[in-house]
Formats: C-alpha cells, sequence, structure tokens
C-alpha cells in the first residue's frame, strides 16, 4: 500500500472530542471513520487490523472443530416472541416492514441459531457440534462512546455449541475457554477470565474475558499475578484479599469486556423445543453453550493497551503491514532518483515475498512522514534517506523502540523475512 494513493488519509490533528485513545488515534490515523455515535466505517488500514485479528478468532474456533456459517441479521418477530425476548431486551433494534411485518436487528442469534440447529438434529448421533459465524450485530446502546469499545454496529465472533449431556458440554466450555485465552494472547493481550452471572441471557455459569484498561467501564478485584479476576458487582472477594489461584494480592482494576462465553443449559432449547433421540429411542432436551467476542471491541482494545502519547503500537500479529517503508525527499536529483529507486525495489521484493508493507511515497517533510509513521504504530519502520544511502545502508527501527540502528541494503531483506518469522 502505497501513502500517496490510500484515500482514507490520516489527520495532523486528533479529533477533538475523543475520550479515549483507541477513538483518537483510530481516527486521526484513518483506520475507522465515525458516520455517527457508535457506528463506524472501517477504511483500508483499519480493516486489515480488523481481518488479522478476526482470522486469529477463527483460527482457534476451527481449531475447536466448531464449523463457520453466516447467518441473518434479519429476524423474525415471532422466533424472539418463542424466546419471551422481544419486549425484555431494551438493545434490541425493531423494524416495522411495509408489508406490515415486524423484524429484529440481530444482536444476538440464538434465535436464529436454535431452530436452525433443530432442523438438522434427530439423533444422538447428530451430536455434539459447534458452529460460529463472525458478523455484524446491532444494539441500540443507551451511551455509545469509547470509539470503537462501544457501538451500536459493530462486529461479533459468535459461536454455539449442542450437546446430549452436562459433561460434554461442560468439557467443551472448558475448550472454549482455553481457545478464548489463547485467541486474545495471539491477538497481544493479556486477558482476566471473570467467573460472571449471566444477565439476560442465562442463570448458568458464564466467564467474562476482561482486558485491562482505564478507557474500561468494568470493576474488577483481580489478581495482578494472574488471570484470576471478578467483577465487582458480584464479588465474593475484597481487594486486599488472597488470589484464590496463586496466592498473590487482589487488587481492584477497570477492564473492558472483549468476550463472554455461557452454559446455556436448556434455556432456549426449552423454547424452541430442540430435542434428540437417545440410544435407548427416548426424546431427549438438547444443551446448549453460547460464546462470543467483540472483534471490533477488541481492535478497540488492543488500541488501549498498545499505545504511547505519539501513537498506536501494534502487535506484529494484527498490524495492518509488518512494514512501515519511508524515503525521503532529497533536493538533488540524483539522490532523490536512488532514493525512491530504492524505496521502489523494497517495496516490490517484500510485496512478491508476501511482506506487508505500506510505503510513504509522499511528497511530504521528513517530520511529518516520521510523526505519522509513530500514529500508524507498524511494527518495523525501514527509512531510505540521503543520510542513510551514503551508508549504503537504511535505518531501521521498530516502533516499540527508541534506537535505530543501520541495516545495510544487501542485509535487508534477509532480516526483514528474520523480523517477520519471530
Ligand atoms: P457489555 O456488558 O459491555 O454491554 P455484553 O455483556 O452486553 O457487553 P455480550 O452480549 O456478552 O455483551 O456480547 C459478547 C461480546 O460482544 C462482548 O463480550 C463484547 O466483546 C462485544 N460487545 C457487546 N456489546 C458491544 C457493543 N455495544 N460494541 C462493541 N462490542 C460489543
Ligand atoms: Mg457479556
Amino acid at each position: 500500500m502505497r501513502l500517496s494513493r490510500l484515500f482514507a488519509k490520516s489527520s495532523k490533528t486528533a479529533p477533538s472530542d475523543a475520550e479515549t485513545a483507541n477513538a483518537k488515534y483510530l481516527i486521526q490515523g484513518g483506520f475507522v471513520d465515525q458516520e455517527m455515535a457508535g457506528v463506524y466505517t472501517w477504511l483500508p488500514l483499519g480493516l486489515r487490523v480488523l481481518r488479522n485479528v478476526e482470522q486469529i478468532v477463527r483460527e482457534e474456533m476451527d481449531a475447536l472443530g466448531a464449523m463457520e456459517i453466516m447467518m441473518p441479521s434479519l429476524q423474525p418477530k415471532e422466533y424472539w416472541e418463542t424466546t419471551n425476548r422481544w419486549e425484555g431486551v431494551d438493545i434490541l433494534f425493531k423494524l416495522n416492514s411495509q408489508t406490515g411485518k415486524e423484524y429484529a436487528l440481530g444482536c444476538t442469534h440464538e434465535e436464529v441459531v436454535t431452530p436452525l440447529a433443530k432442523k438438522f438434529t434427530m439423533s444422538y448421533k447428530d451430536l455434539p457440534f459447534a458452529t460460529y459465524q463472525i458478523n455484524t450485530k446491532f444494539r441500540d446502546e443507551l451511551r455509545a462512546k469509547s470509539g470503537v469499545l462501544r457501538g451500536r454496529e459493530f462486529r461479533m465472533k459468535d459461536m454455539y455449541s449442542f450437546h446430549t449431556n452436562q459433561e460434554d458440554l461442560t468439557a467443551f466450555y472448558n475448550r472454549a475457554l482455553d481457545a478464548y485465552v489463547k485467541a486474545f494472547e495471539r491477538c497481544g493481550l493479556k486477558v482476566k477470565v471473570v467467573q460472571a452471572s449471566g444477565g439476560i441471557f442465562t442463570q448458568n455459569v458464564s466467564h467474562e474475558f476482561q482486558a485491562l484498561t482505564d478507557a474500561g467501564e468494568d470493576i474488577l478485584i483481580a489478581c495482578p499475578n494472574c488471570s484470576f479476576g471478578q467483577n465487582s458487582e458480584i464479588a465474593t472477594l475484597k481487594v486486599g484479599e488472597a488470589c484464590p489461584k496463586c496466592g498473590g494480592t487482589l487488587a481492584q482494576m477497570k477492564g473492558v469486556e472483549v468476550g463472554n462465553i455461557f452454559d446455556l443449559g436448556t434455556k432456549y432449547t426449552d423454547a424452541f423445543q430442540m430435542d434428540f433421540t437417545n440410544d435407548e429411542g427416548e426424546k431427549k432436551r438438547v444443551l446448549m453453550g453460547c460464546y462470543g467476542i467483540g472483534t471490533t471491541r477488541l481492535v478497540g482494545a488492543i488500541v488501549e493497551t498498545h499505545h504511547d502519547d505519539r501513537g498506536i503500537i501494534w502487535p506484529k500479529s494484527v498490524a495492518p503491514a509488518k512494514v512501515h517503508l519511508i524515503s525521503f525527499n532529497s533536493k538533488d536529483e540524483t539522490t532523490q532518483s536512488r532514493i525512491k529507486s530504492t524505496a521502489q525495489e523494497f517495496y516490490d521484493a517484500f510485496t512478491k515475498e508476501g511482506i506487508e508493507v505500506v510505503w510513504d511515497d509522499r511528497e511530504v517533510s521528513p517530520g511529518e512522514k516520521m510523526g505519522n509513521a509513530d500514529l500508524l504504530g507498524i511494527p518495523l519502520r525501514i527509512l531510505i534517506s540521503e543520510k542513510s544511502l551514503k551508508e549504503e545502508s537504511v535505518e531501521w527501527k521498530l516502533r516499540s523502540s527508541s534506537e535505530a540502528k543501520l541495516v545495510k541494503l544487501e542485509d535487508v531483506m534477509e532480516d526483514v523475512q528474520a523480523f517477520v518469522k519471530e
């Protein structure tokens, strides 16, 4: 990607009303554009990050054996009446059709997936299975704030599992819990695993995954040493008490919920009368679990936990590109053409090797290019200038470090390949 061609440009100034780092840097950097409160366009750079995050989540769900599908956002009112949630869920967007029919705009998909799964489930031989989607959700949030952390339209990975018995459900639930921690770690996030009450969705066992940040709205009593935490709303332990997992001293922390998993029991299978025939020919109720990760919120949480006062510092696994190539401009024509052709050669070589690269080939000042590189937060910056070429080198600097070094032109390709792999 060449910055001179990028239509969605970063801006020199931060949005004046941004209260959180993710709102400030994602908008200023040209990763997202706010259409209205809680509703965003994902621009080319932002979409790359979102895709990387969603691919990590997808791989971890696939590893559980779950099968990806895509369900409709337009949902019939009757399904929501079947579960008694048409009236009860305040964040549900409702639509009137010119035909007189009413629809819900999906804020979650139990009402779609349960009747769907019922169509394909006859006997114990059809169970267990898990299916998931990564899709857009709509919620009529009273206050959409904190950038992409709380949207009215946002992306979520939601998985649903179906079982013949509690042991099987619990075993899958525990595997899903581990897969969640792994997915967040791969995105560069350490989370607290918080046992929670189920809210509107269930009375059964549930866990929240909380990324620690002051931009979050949840107050936790959590362990600084391990993943243990409790939501302060339900906490049985107090600040200063010993962590039941590792003995560390519990402290108060703020977090944002990036994921949530539920043992739903028969809540939805009761409503839709989803049964299976067991090996003795008897009809039994199916048990169900559901598992959500807010993928757009996850991008926001990564920014909240990976930035400094100049911009974002993306973890390599989710960054919009691995390399930020900068070519300085020179007034001397020969030097200018050497800088340009060297940069072009690296740009082509990286692209050919499948190494994602953003090239700042704009006609702007060195200071602006350096500032923009810090704002965009791509992990490795490679700078080609008159000064570096005098040494037959490029200047090599990691976004996460303040030190730059020179790397000989002939060594750059190999070093970049090693950096991408490490
Ligand atoms: P919250 O308590 O923050 O409102 P929730 O508990 O209502 O979230 P769930 O129904 O558990 O959310 O949805 C699963 C996941 O979807 C959440 O863990 C979160 O990561 C994400 N999510 C929920 N609401 C939003 C939203 N308004 N904007 C962005 N992501 C959201
Ligand atoms: Mg939740």
